[in-house]
């Protein structure tokens, strides 16, 4: 049906980001194919070496699923999002496909290795997130492509990770976020992975902030040159929700306590996570 009815056409999952575009006129399409007449689009499956979702699994799905008790970022994210409103209509696949800067799935997966399955007319394709969103609200998706399945891969054995956000109240975006996941080897980090969100186009990967946790053993010092390199990283705009040095600062806290809970996930503590209002 995108092939047939060309550009004017847009697919609808969850309907929470294309619905209120649609009301406030931003979006006009003159076709709406809706993919909840699909079966077998949503779906939480595991083997040994990934997660699979279905593109239209709900967030409120994978807050409630086995996967998210095993991959405690995943629940983080899920749980986060806005309300249970939003949570129980919105899909995974909707939101990496709406490549919102504010979005929370593309920060969190940013952190963990996945991939997108893209089908279109010219069969099934699979893209590295990292490749897939291209910029605000762009995406490597051709046309006629939808999004069929997002492929987490589980993380290695000693791994924890945790997702804060920073928000005004539940149902608005995040004013600044941040995603860590880290890898163990007793006291020593054998891999880091953060990913800032709210704070550029597209969720930034903080490779220096990474860097200064790997191969190290994290004590304050090493977590604090992690915390500060994350804020080099970020590249705010100033907005309602705060200016560019308050969102730097506060990317900043947010880094420094997702590492120490990551910390402690990965020894195996149980640590619950909820976003932080202001
Ligand atoms: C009040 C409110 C607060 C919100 N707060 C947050 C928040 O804090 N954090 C957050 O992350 N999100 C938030 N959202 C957005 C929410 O998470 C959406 O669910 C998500 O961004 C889009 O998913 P959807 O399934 O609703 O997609 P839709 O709105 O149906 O679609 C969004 C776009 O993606 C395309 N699309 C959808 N599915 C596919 C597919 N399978 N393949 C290809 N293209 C597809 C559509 O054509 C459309 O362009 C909020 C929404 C509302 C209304």
């Amino acid at each position: 049906m995108l092939a047939q009815f060309g550009d004017d056409a847009k697919l609808l999952a969850g309907g929470q980001s294309l619905i209120p575009l649609m009301k406030l006129r931003f979006a006009n399409p003159s076709h709406l194919v809706d993919l909840n007449f699909i079966s077998d689009t949503s779906y939480i499956k595991e083997d040994d070496r990934f997660i699979y979702f279905g593109a239209l699994t709900r967030h409120a799905e994978i807050e409630a699923s086995p996967a998210a008790v095993k991959v405690p970022v995943l629940h983080d994210c899920a749980a986060g999002i806005a309300d249970v409103q939003v949570r129980n209509r919105g899909t995974i696949g909707g939101s990496l496909a709406e490549a919102d800067p504010s979005g929370d799935w593309a920060t969190v997966l940013f952190t963990l290795s996945t991939e997108v399955r893209c089908l279109g007319t010219n069969g099934e394709r699979t893209v590295a997130l990292a490749d897939f969103i291209k910029d605000a609200y762009t995406t490597a998706l051709a046309h006629d492509e939808i999004i069929s399945e997002v492929a987490v891969r589980m993380p290695a054995k000693g791994s924890g990770g945790a997702y804060l956000a920073f928000k005004r109240s539940a149902p608005v975006y995040p004013t600044a976020s941040a995603a860590v996941q880290l890898t163990m080897d007793d006291d020593v980090c054998r891999d880091a992975a953060i990913a800032l969100g709210c704070v550029g186009l597209i969720p930034i990967r903080a490779t220096d902030a990474e860097s200064a946790l790997r191969g190290q053993t994290l004590t304050e010092k090493s977590i604090a040159a992690a915390a500060e390199a994350a804020r080099d990283a970020a590249d705010p705009q100033s907005d309602m929700r705060g200016s560019t040095d308050y969102k730097r600062v506060l990317v900043g806290a947010l880094v420094k306590r997702a590492i120490e809970i990551a910390l402690r996930r990965a020894r195996g503590e149980q640590v619950g996570v909820g976003h932080i209002y202001a």
